[in-house]
């Protein structure tokens, strides 16, 4: 069971992969290069989460099953419905690190309760950070100049550095 939860999260980590680069593509069609810069460096982020759920399971000799990942479900309007559903999915990972902890607990396995702590905090962080763009966004609202603000602020935030590759 923790086995399927664990394979699960794996899927999940990819999705929200695909789902941070489908939004750095969206912001880089609008000509937003900090929150471009900043969706790619957390879609890579998820990545490294999967590979992470990975290699435990490989650890505790459990079974990887790689998943077909969906396609990103979102419809981009602007840049606060965006960071809206940004928040959204990362509170849809949280139940789901939480079910796992909550597995892990009624299994007695103390090795999945230890590795699962970290997803657990970082969690926190991610809904903080999530739940404080969308608060900065829905005082800028139709501000222009406080809008190419706030994309610079991300881009600072993600080292100023805008994946090349998307500038072709
Ligand atoms: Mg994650």
């Amino acid at each position: 069971m923790i086995e399927k939860a664990l394979n699960n999260q794996i899927a999940a980590e990819m999705y929200s992969s695909n789902l941070y680069l489908a939004m750095s593509m969206f912001f880089s069609s609008k000509d937003y290069d900090g929150m471009a810069a900043y969706m790619m460096e957390k879609s890579e982020e998820e990545r490294g989460h999967a590979l992470e759920f990975a290699a435990y399971m490989i650890k505790r000799m459990m079974n990887v099953e790689l998943q077909a990942i969906d396609a990103p479900q979102i419809v981009f309007n602007d840049v606060l419905s965006t960071f809206v559903a940004a928040l959204a999915h990362e509170q849809k990972v949280t139940a789901m690190i939480n079910n796992i902890a909550h597995l892990a607990m009624e299994g007695g396995d103390n090795a999945t309760m230890s590795f699962i702590k970290k997803f657990i905090d970082e969690q926190v962080e991610e809904e903080d950070e999530a739940f404080s763009y969308v608060q900065k966004l829905v005082k800028i609202q139709n501000d222009n100049g406080a809008l190419c603000f706030f994309d610079h602020e991300l881009g600072e935030k993600s080292g100023g550095k805008v994946n090349v590759e998307l500038e072709i």
